[in-house]
């Protein structure tokens, strides 16, 4: 029978739910349980696809081709539960659907409210997600209670929690334990009162988990036990970690939070074997050797817009036992004067994906740079764009040559927007998404750092490589590694005459996990610190 953890915050926004989550997920699986994870998100908007990554961060997106929350990143990196469209609710997409359904008549004639007909609805998507095999649900709610509009949503837990009994459902709250540098001490009362206005919803947390920034008495727990009417025992600190978020599984486990779970679900432990999570932490902490990889991006000031990135580089040094240093870069500022003195020094390039026309200059010549110093290099959706673009205009001397996103009319249209998309007129959920298989060709770069013939890659754009340029481009050197299997939508090119330099229109770096990169970011790595290694 599936049990279900609900995992809700306090006081403040942005402590880590959903890394918490994806933790928690990973300490179950130790034990052998099948988990799924989920995640409802208050705001109004259907999906975050329409959103600036100023507001949202990066946008993740799903197998079967949803816009989602980028703590799915997070679960997906930490667990191998499946995630799909059914993973990432909005307030917004809970109402289109009870919205559509009142317009075909189903409520027949009933007025449609909040309670039941909203409740029932995000009850009902906690059910999709718990298919047979699944054993524990983790829901995470995301907003910070209190807030208005995570009502229903808690609403909805506290219903569930009543229909499936306390055995089955486990309410983890997180909140954050403030240090008053002025007097050096601990404060417990935001959580407390976070607490009160959970009770006040009805749900009596079974867990807490007080994030702080620095070591916590036993007095604490105590006390925060007494007036949050918890166990001291499920009281769990989870102090900032010092190397990486993938020490948080062992800080977790090293405080038993596995046995408590396991203990209130009445399940019996499995091996909870944490070894590869031990050793990824180890490789972390005791690198053989760094490299310093280039970002060059739009919204670089910001981390959480290339979240899944910068976590596929970092799983590509673990893997060779390496630290990998950003070099985070302002494509704008690479528009004019010397890239050199901005990318000088740096082992490899990558350039992620992007949209509109700030920035792009920069990109195309950040690429020229990689390609003619012969940098190893990464281009991504975007940033396969701008390396067709800069290939057409610096090897075959089609100078105006552009994408149709930035300039309809230019006379070299070397990227156009996909002939699915002509007619296309709204914004959300309607680009190419999701996963979609790609065939590498024998002699590529791909092949080599794939090892197989073919390979599933998610996808999230409206324009595409022009096949009217490929066999000029590829005669001119940039080979066509890879493509749709029917042959017909170029996915990756590679530079032939270059140590390391892949394009590819997907988003590899949603399939990257801590222990076993992707072999894309693997082989980026890998010829990074080969350049270096030369160089030295
Ligand atoms: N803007 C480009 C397109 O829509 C690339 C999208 C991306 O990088 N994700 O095709």
């Amino acid at each position: 029978m599936t049990q279900y953890i609900f995992v809700t915050g306090g006081v403040v926004s942005s402590l880590g739910k959903g890394l918490t989550s994806a933790a928690i997920g990973s300490l179950l699986e130790s034990h052998g349980l099948k988990i799924a994870m989920q995640k409802f998100d208050p705001y109004i908007n259907v999906d975050p696809g329409t959103m600036s990554p100023f507001q949202h961060g990066e946008v993740y997106v799903t197998p079967d081709g949803a816009e989602t929350d980028l703590d799915l990143g997070h679960y997906e990196r930490f667990t191998s539960c499946e995630i799909s469209a059914d993973s990432n609710y909005t307030t917004g997409k809970i109402y289109s659907t009870v919205i559509q359904r009142e317009r075909r008549g189903d409520y027949l004639g009933k007025t449609v409210q909040v309670i039941p007909h909203i409740t029932d609805e995000i009850k009902d998507c906690i059910a999709k997600v718990a298919s047979t095999d699944v054993d524990i649900v983790i829901t995470e709610v995301g907003g910070t209670v209190g807030d208005i509009e995570s009502l229903p949503f808690l609403e909805a837990l506290r219903q569930f929690g009543h229909e499936h009994g306390r055995e089955n459902t486990l309410f983890i709250h997180l909140t954050l334990l403030p240090y008053l540098r002025a007097s050096g001490e601990i404060k417990t009362k935001p959580t407390q009162h976070s607490v009160g206005r959970l009770r006040e919803i009805g749900i009596l947390p079974d867990i807490l988990v007080c994030r702080t920034e620095i070591d916590v008495e036993p007095e604490v727990c105590e006390k925060i036990s007494l007036f949050c009417n918890v166990p001291t025992e499920a009281v769990f600190i989870e102090k900032d970690v010092e190397t990486s978020i993938y020490e948080l599984p062992l800080v977790l486990r090293q405080q038993q939070m596995d046995a408590r779970i396991l203990e209130h679900f009445g399940r019996k432990p499995g091996s909870g074997n944490m070894d590869r999570w031990i050793e990824v932490v180890e490789s972390l902490r005791a690198p053989q050797s760094e490299v310093e990889i280039a970002v060059v991006g739009k919204y670089i000031e910001l981390t959480d817009s290339y979240k899944s990135i910068y976590e596929a580089l970092t799983h590509g040094g673990i893997h060779h036992k390496s630290r990998v240093r950003f070099r985070r870069v302002q494509a704008e500022d690479l528009a004019e004067g010397d890239p050199a003195a901005v990318l000088g020094g740096v082992d490899g390039i990558l350039v992620p994906g992007g949209f509109g026309e700030r920035g792009l200059e920069g990109k195309v010549r950040t690429v020229q740079y990689a390609r003619e110093s012969k940098i190893p290099f990464l281009g991504i959706c975007y940033g396969m764009h701008a390396a067709v673009i800069e290939y057409s205009r610096n090897v075959l001397g089609m100078k105006s040559a552009s994408s149709t996103e930035i300039d309809k009319d230019t006379v070299d249209p070397v990227i156009t927007l996909l002939e699915e998309q002509q007619d296309v007129s709204d914004k959300g959920g309607t680009m190419r998404l999701g996963e979609w298989p790609c065939r590498f060709s024998k002699d590529s770069t791909c092949s080599v750092e794939y090892g197989i013939a073919e390979a599933g890659e998610r996808h999230r754009h409206r324009y595409e490589f022009n096949n009217i340029y490929r066999d000029r481009l590829s005669e001119a050197g940039l080979r066509i590694a890879g493509s749709s299997p029917d042959g017909n939508l170029v996915e990756v090119v590679e530079v032939v005459d270059h140590p390391w330099f892949v394009a590819c229109q997907y988003h590899p770096e949603f399939q990257s996990k801590p222990f076993a990169a992707h072999p894309l970011f693997r082989g980026l790595i890998g010829a990074a610190l080969e350049r270096k290694s030369s160089r030295d």
